[in-house]
């Protein structure tokens, strides 16, 4: 087969719906907001995402928590966000999630941190005509009762660009049965619910495909994160492809030699029929954006033009802006996948591409 051009990969339309805002920074970015609080780098600037191991890349993690303070921080950080993902992805619409675990404790109340991301998302909303809604994550290594009172301060300063909340960190730390209260509070508030589930850099034993029945039936998910593991259990993949729910895979993982398993276990599950969408997960720490990603997944897996454009809308339906919005986007896409298709096929496998959505 012949594999998709970079030219014309970079020119597809598309929604990214996996993207942690601790993820996005530009490392120029934290030396300059470290150095604004006299926070002191553990190594120069252009190394700090290069990570000597697993407990390296948390440390930098941490660095990040403690240099986001102010609204202007944050809404600096939004906006480069959505202009990197517009600029080296053609991204045109985004869900961010954020953690407000994390920079609370350095200062940055919930409302400043929100205030601080719809700020820089409204500009970058004029200066790149995209789109950008806000998801609240829990990390399940900080407790139920911790993300309970991070729930109080959600639902007491409600938003309109905070339209759902997600769960990430290990699961053996904290299973979803953990969070049913939290999220039956997120049902009741009419939030949307998403949480990583099933992730492949954890053992069938920490992140089973038991979790993925939990998020769907305990925590009434909307949408999963990742997923991957759930091809362990015929019967969980039958239920996952019955169900219809979208799952927000991500071709590139921090851990490199588990890479070709993570691009065979997406070929598996838009196989078995799982609804699939492409994203970054944290594109400044991982050295990828989402031309580089979609590219990475569609010649890793001899995908073609039509499996490009299924992947492309298929962000598109799994989005959660309002259905007119939604609509738009659709309409949108499809002019802009129509005017830059290839005239010749591109793959052999194009007849497949219903298989993805
Ligand atoms: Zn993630």
């Amino acid at each position: 087969m012949n594999a998709l051009p970079p030219s014309l990969v970079a020119r597809i339309p598309k929604v990214e719906l996996h993207c942690h805002v601790a993820g996005t920074l530009r490392t120029q970015t934290l030396a300059a907001l470290a150095a604004q609080y006299g926070i002191a780098l553990p190594r120069q600037a252009d190394q700090l995402y290069v990570y000597r191991d697993f407990y390296d890349f948390i440390e930098v993690l941490r660095l990040v928590a403690q240099v986001l303070r102010t609204p202007a921080d944050f809404a600096r950080v939004a906006y480069e966000a959505l202009e990197d993902a517009f600029r080296l992805g053609n991204v045109q619409h985004t869900e961010m999630s954020f953690n407000p675990q994390y920079f609370l404790p350095a200062g940055a109340s919930y409302h400043a941190q929100v205030d601080g991301l719809a700020a820089g998302i409204a500009e970058a909303e004029r200066d790149f005509g995209v789109s950008a809604l806000l998801l609240v994550a829990f990390d399940r290594e900080w407790s139920p009762s911790n993300a309970a009172e991070t729930m109080d301060l959600v639902l007491a300063n409600r938003h309109e660009r905070v339209v759902g909340i997600g769960l990430d960190g290990p699961e053996r730390a904290g299973p979803p049965a953990t969070f049913q209260a939290v999220y039956r509070r997120a049902t009741q508030a009419g939030l949307r619910k998403t949480a990583h589930v099933c992730e492949d850099n954890q053992t069938l034993a920490e992140a089973p495909p038991s979790h993925f029945g939990d998020c769907i039936d305990l925590l009434q998910c909307d949408r999963l994160d990742h997923g991957y593991n759930l091809l362990a259990d015929a019967a969980t993949v039958q239920r996952a492809r019955d169900s219809g729910v979208f799952f927000t895979t991500c071709g590139v993982t921090s851990v490199a030699k588990n890479r070709d398993r993570r691009l065979k276990a997406i070929r598996q599950m838009a196989d078995a029929g799982l609804r699939i969408t492409l994203n970054t997960d944290d594109p400044a720490m991982f050295h990828t954006d989402m031309t580089h990603t979609y590219q990475h997944v569609l010649d890793g897996l001899h995908w073609g033009w039509a499996e490009a454009g299924a992947l492309s809308l298929a962000g598109v339906d799994a989005c959660w802006l309002d259905d007119a919005a939604k609509a738009a986007l659709r309409q949108r896409f499809s002019d802009q996948l129509a005017a830059i298709a290839p005239t010749q096929p591109t793959s052999t496998t194009a007849s497949n591409a219903t298989s993805l959505s």
